[in-house]
Formats: structure tokens, C-alpha cells, sequence
């Protein structure tokens, strides 16, 4: 897919509906300690330079770091997406978009990763001090 689309997507209990607009199909995975234990392991997600747009509900925001909120709802606990204060970064998992038509093509924070698991696609891959040198 090439040219832009919006997804919608929802949480576990349905309170919470939103959509995002997406420029490809890609999704990253980010092995993180932050991620790995908000998400019980490494969280699965899709990037996007747009704002989520809330459409039903109300998330729960949690202030994760100086830079970062963590989005939930408070209903059913599903994680939502993660988004730069700043603006033009949201990370919305992909798990409560509709559809399964994706690409999982990147991972983030690898040398972070945990001995116990690993995944078998074949992705690129960068380490903590690389994404964080494409942020600042
Ligand atoms: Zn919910
Ligand atoms: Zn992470």
C-alpha cells in the first residue's frame, strides 16, 4: 500500500474508538524494558506523523517520561498507543486496528531484547542509541 489510509480500531470492551492515519502498512516491535512491562513483552505497533483521533471515550493518559504519554482505557486496560508530547510521533498498537493486512518490517531497541525470545521475520533492526540519534 502507498498511498495514505485511515484505520479504525478499538479497545477490548469498546469504550474507546479511534482511527489514525497511516502512510503504509508497516509495524515496528520495540523490546524496551518500558514497553516490555507496560505491555507484559514487546509491544507491536504502527507509526504515524497524525494525531489519533478519538472518536468514542476517553483514554486514560500516563505520563511515562519527560517526553512520552502511555495511553490506555481505564474500562478494560488495553494499551492504546504511545505518542511524543511534542506531537508527530503516535505509536498506536496494532493489535486494536481492524484488519491483519500488515508488515512487520522493523524492530526497534534490539539490544535491549531479553535472551528468552525472538522473532523469526526478517526486519530491520535498531538499537536504542540509533533511534534515539533519528529523534534529537
Ligand atoms: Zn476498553
Ligand atoms: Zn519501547
Amino acid at each position: 500500500m502507498s498511498t495514505s489510509q485511515e484505520k479504525q480500531g478499538s479497545c477490548l470492551c469498546g469504550a474507546i474508538q479511534l482511527s489514525i492515519i497511516l502512510d503504509d502498512n508497516s509495524v515496528a516491535a520495540c523490546h524496551c524494558g518500558m514497553c516490555r512491562q507496560w505491555a507484559g513483552g514487546p509491544t507491536l505497533m504502527v507509526h504515524s506523523a497524525h494525531p489519533v483521533r478519538i472518536t468514542a471515550g476517553t483514554p486514560r493518559l500516563f505520563s511515562s517520561s519527560d517526553w512520552a504519554e502511555r495511553a490506555f482505557c481505564e474500562q478494560c486496560g488495553t494499551h492504546l498507543y504511545y505518542r511524543l508530547k511534542q506531537g508527530g510521533f503516535e505509536s498506536v498498537s496494532v493489535g486494536v486496528l481492524e484488519g491483519d493486512d500488515w508488515d512487520f518490517n522493523l524492530q526497534v531497541y534490539v539490544d535491549s531484547r531479553p535472551g528468552f525470545y525472538c522473532f523469526a521475520n526478517k526486519t530491520k533492526e535498531m538499537t536504542g542509541a540509533e533511534v534515539e540519534a533519528m529523534f534529537s
